[in-house]
């Protein structure tokens, strides 16, 4: 077994403090990972104090997380020692039902293994995730970084990225498309880049009358205060697609109006509160109100290799994970511009 340093919460109360645990060892086509960074999501804060009700202690979160490939296994070939990786949100699946052979691994029909907060696929012994010095990780479920990226700023598209590439690829996203982007944090800020990139005509829809100016440097083309009723009139039927990452409750109904016939509003983030939904939003231009979890291996490799022949990368803020307290309060106030990702060498 590997020791491990990690910082950890004890309970949905508890700040983080330092923690050590014992990683399994490497077995013939799994690859040791020494990280380097991890990205804070969202749904760290919201698994961290059990605002889903799934919340297993101690729990170590963090699934953004790219390092060096220091040790691998005799059946990988793969990745070599001294190769890059990255690690999302799963770290096994069961590989046998129809989702997992489609590759869609993140809605396997078993249950995948997250990569905290959750088991291995024996159920039995838990996961612990990035915010840590290191993690073993079968190859299947390893992903290729290139080099050519700055790597802190790569962290962020293990999980931003692919939640949002993702549905951007399955509503066929396309030049002159209009896509609306609600909520500019670090999930919106990566929609922006990437639609932009796919040659969609971007609309930010910002309850922060403060972020027009990066919302156009991201990449938007207009911005919208949601704050402001006017916003809802002038952009009426308006949208092909709507990428909504909204981590607070909101009301979806004004949304759906700024739907064009046959338009698609789909929810990426995750509320802990159910949403209320008119049924003449939806029938009224045959409207899609849908939802989108992360992405496969496949499609998180392609995606990471889109980011980088288009050069994208996250707009980070990196900080010591001594601040990692700090910079949960910061999220929920709005103040990160626009991924904190921890510098894993002041563990
Ligand atoms: P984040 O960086 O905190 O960004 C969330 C953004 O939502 C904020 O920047 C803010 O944007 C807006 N917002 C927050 N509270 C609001 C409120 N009360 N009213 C209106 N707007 C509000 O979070 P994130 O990491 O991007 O994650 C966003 C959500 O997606 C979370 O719920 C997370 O759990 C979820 N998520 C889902 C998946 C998936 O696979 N579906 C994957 C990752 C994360 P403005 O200031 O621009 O309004
Ligand atoms: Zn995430
Ligand atoms: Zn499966």
């Amino acid at each position: 077994m590997l020791p491990t340093k990690a910082f950890v919460v004890q309970s949905s109360t508890s700040p983080f403090e330092p923690f050590q645990f014992k990683r399994r060892d490497v077995g013939d086509r799994d690859i040791l990972i020494k990280i380097d960074y991890c990205g804070v999501c969202h749904s760290d804060l919201h698994q961290v104090r059990n605002e889903w009700g799934n919340a297993v202690y101690p729990m170590v979160p963090g699934h953004e997380i790219v390092g060096h490939v220091v040790r691998i296994g005799k059946d990988v070939k793969k990745f070599k020692v001294g190769d890059l990786a990255g690690v999302g949100c799963l770290v096994d699946s069961c590989r046998t039902c129809e989702s997992c052979k489609q590759g869609l691994e993140q809605f396997c029909l078993k249950q995948p293994a997250w990569t905290y907060n959750s088991t291995e696929m024996d159920r039995k012994t838990p996961t612990y995730g990035g915010y840590s010095n290191q993690i073993v990780v079968d190859k299947k479920y390893a992903l290729k970084i290139s080099p050519k990226l700055e790597l802190a700023a790569v962290a962020p598209l293990l999980c931003a990225g692919i939640t949002t590439y993702s549905p951007l690829r399955h509503w066929n996203t396309k030049k002159g498309d209009r896509v609306g982007v609600v909520g500019l944090g670090g999930l919106g800020h990566m929609a922006v880049k990437l639609a932009a990139a796919m040659g969609a005509e971007v609309t930010m829809l910002s309850s922060s009358t403060s972020k027009e100016a990066d919302a156009r440097r991201l990449g938007a083309h207009a911005f919208a205060l949601t704050s402001d009723e006017e916003t809802f009139k002038r952009l009426a039927g308006h949208f092909d697609l709507i990428i909504d990452s909204v981590s607070a409750a909101h009301d979806l109904n004004k949304y759906l109006g700024l739907l064009r016939i046959e338009g698609a509003l789909v929810l990426l983030g995750v509320p802990p509160q159910p949403a209320e939904v008119g049924a003449f939003g939806l029938i009224t231009g045959r409207k899609t109100l849908s939802g989108s979890l992360i992405g496969g291996i496949a499609e998180t490799q392609e995606m990471l290799d889109f980011c980088a022949e288009k050069g994208i990368t996250s707009d980070i803020e990196i900080i010591p994970i001594q601040k990692i307290n700090e910079a949960y309060e910061r999220m929920l106030r709005g103040d990160v511009r626009y991924r904190f990702v921890i510098d894993m060498k002041t563990l």
